[in-house]
């Protein structure tokens, strides 16, 4: 690629983004409502947008003579969007935990209720950059963060944040509130949210990367004190909750007794749902909570791998997707990728029915690319997840050469079974180059990590 004067470099010496370029050579799928792939594809991208993209044969006469960049043997994609994740889950990366863990409620108890409670301000800034650089070797260049620090919440979102920003990935950000810890730790946690996104607010609701949302950690830690004066702090902003719906069956259970209702309807009474929440997970819900996600257009995002490993069951896809829900596709965690949280829900959804048809290519890319675009465009004002022209230019390039004919009527086959394993290769965010040769450009990877292992270990023996 030729580097036009100005252009800033990265630590390599590398371009990372020039007002204008040229990507050619590669095949390119649009994703988006309307799926297209075209080989030999050119894009144009100008100022951190997509100022046009087809056949190579079709350039602009006005954009031929810009600096170009081959994705020869590499297909071209919009970058991929989390729906529901958290970054602070990266130290517990080969930790050991003692006690037994049985369940679900044993899970929470004595791994990640514990693991929140020691983190410090470093660590939740270096466990945000090490997943966030995760997230970029697998293309993901938008996600949904539900972070939970009860013993350090406060500006804990900056430091988050500040990650974002340096990583330069698209986050929308929120607090876990939860009454696990008293009263006043309950309202430290409304505060911080409703802190970060006053701040959002003086910058007209959103910054370029980020926006916000009002986190809840699960109907089973929240007394309805908490949850009015959460729901309240949330209208106020204009903004949802993001919050685990009937994950495992301690949530459900509780409702029932407490308040005599499901979680879904529990929410409903207190006003929380609505088309700018988020529900993860919702595994154990019924016909009538599958009608009032429907008519309240709540989106709800399925975390298969994260619900595997918690041995909790499987969510309804089929008839949340049938009954017109939004229903996207997050990790919880888990790991950073989107791919084999597909191919994983694929796999599960057919085995747990016992039937090999499983849920159909058509519905896969409806879940992880076209409503997760969707969702993405309720929250943040770029619209993210399709090449299309005035989009930003988030784009990735997967080391991907079809061996067999690829169209758009079979592009969910070679997703599944050969793009999802190929290595990202190249990553844009709003047209800056991140990521080239599978190499992060703009951040010393090496100190990074470092650091993290320092940090990781000193948590460990608080642990
Ligand atoms: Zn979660």
């Amino acid at each position: 690629m030729t580097v036009p004067r100005g252009t800033k470099k990265t630590r390599n010496g590398e371009p990372m983004e020039s007002p204008q370029f040229l990507i050619v050579d590669g095949t390119l799928v649009t994703l988006g409502s309307a799926n297209q792939v075209i080989h030999d594809a050119f894009v144009a991208v100008e100022s951190g947008k997509i100022r046009a993209f087809g056949d190579s044969r079709a350039v602009p006469a006005d954009c031929r003579e810009w600096p170009t960049l081959s994705a020869k043997g590499k297909v071209i994609l919009p970058g991929f969007i989390n729906a529901h994740t958290h970054l602070y889950s990266t130290f517990a990366r080969g930790m050991s935990v003692h006690d037994p863990m049985t369940s679900f409620g044993e899970i929470l108890e004595r791994l990640w209720w514990r693991l929140d409670q020691t983190l410090t301000t470093d660590d939740i800034h270096y466990s945000a950059l090490i997943a966030l650089a995760d997230c970029l070797r697998k293309g993901i260049t938008t996600l949904f963060d539900h972070h939970s620090s009860p013993r350090c919440p406060r500006s804990s979102l900056d430091s988050i944040a500040e990650a974002f920003r340096k990583m330069s990935l698209r986050g929308c950000l929120c607090f876990e509130v939860t009454d696990r810890h008293g009263p006043e730790a309950a309202l430290h946690g409304i505060e911080e949210n409703r802190r970060f996104l006053e701040a959002l607010n003086s910058k007209g609701g959103q910054e370029d990367l980020l926006t916000g949302m009002m986190g809840l950690h699960a109907s089973f830690t929240l007394g309805p004190e908490t949850l009015s004066l959460a729901i309240e702090a949330a209208r106020q902003y204009a903004v949802g909750v993001h919050i685990h719906v009937a994950e495992g069956p301690e949530d459900v259970r509780d409702c029932e007794e407490k308040y005599g209702k499901t979680v879904v309807e529990r929410l409903l009474h207190a006003g929380a749902l609505g088309p700018r929440s988020i529900l993860a997970h919702c595994v154990n819900i019924s016909p009538s909570d599958i009608g009032i996600l429907s008519d309240t257009g709540a989106s709800v995002v399925l975390n298969p791998q994260s619900n595997m490993n918690n041995a909790v069951g499987r969510a309804p896809a089929h008839e949340l997707l049938s009954r017109g829900v939004k229903v996207g596709l997050g990790s919880d965690g888990f790991n950073s990728g989107l791919a084999r949280e597909l191919q994983t829900l694929s796999l599960v959804t057919k085995h747990s029915l016992g039937d090999p048809r499983g849920i159909s290519f058509d519905r896969l890319y409806q879940i992880a690319f076209a409503n997760n675009a969707a969702i993405a465009r309720r929250f943040f004002r770029h619209s993210v997840g399709e090449i299309a022209e005035g989009a930003p230019a988030d784009l990735i390039f997967i080391n991907y050469d079809p061996p067999t004919p690829l169209s758009t009527s079979n592009f969910m086959g070679h997703f599944l079974f050969g793009m999802a394993e190929g290595q990202v290769d190249t990553v844009f965010v709003g047209g800056k180059k991140l990521l080239q040769g599978g190499k992060l450009l703009h951040i010393d990877e090496e100190a990074m990590t470092r650091k993290s292992r320092e940090l990781a270990g000193r948590l460990w023996d608080r642990f």
